[in-house]
């Protein structure tokens, strides 16, 4: 029993030395931070929208909504960040390429509402 603790601290020692010398995998973030790929999808954002709709239809979490007023323009236009499940849908499939997947991605909040991205005009703004 007490060989066998003796042998499991020298493990554990050894997996400590192993990766003393080693490059670090983490950094310090958020002093520094990794290069995002060109592919990296984050927060989305809309101008130019028509209101066809079919940003609605092809978003798997339901996170996005808007109303047209008599004319058709557009407003309101909302991202629910809490279901947004940042797949890119809306952006692949906008007629109009009116969305576009940010690179930003720092969007941790403690109030809620903050998640509910805005877009006053949508068409315009
Ligand atoms: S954002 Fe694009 S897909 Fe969505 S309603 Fe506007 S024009 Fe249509
Ligand atoms: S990125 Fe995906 S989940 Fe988020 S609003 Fe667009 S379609 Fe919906």
């Amino acid at each position: 029993m007490f060989l066998k603790e003796i042998i499991n601290l020298f493990k554990g020692l050894f997996t400590v030395f192993k990766h003393l010398f080693k490059r670090p995998v983490t950094l310090e973030y958020p002093e520094k931070r990794r290069c995002l790929n060109d592919v990296f999808r984050g927060k989305p954002e809309v101008q130019g929208c028509i209101g066809c709709g079919i940003c609605k239809k092809v978003c798997p979490a339901g996170a996005i909504k808007f109303d047209k007023d008599e004319s058709g323009k557009v407003y309101n236009f909302e991202f629910d960040f809490k279901k947004c499940i940042v797949c890119g849908n809306c952006s692949f499939y906008c007629p109009k390429g009116a969305i576009k997947m940010t690179k930003e991605y720092e969007l941790a909040t403690s109030d809620k509402e903050n998640l509910t991205l805005k877009y006053r005009g949508g068409a315009d703004d």
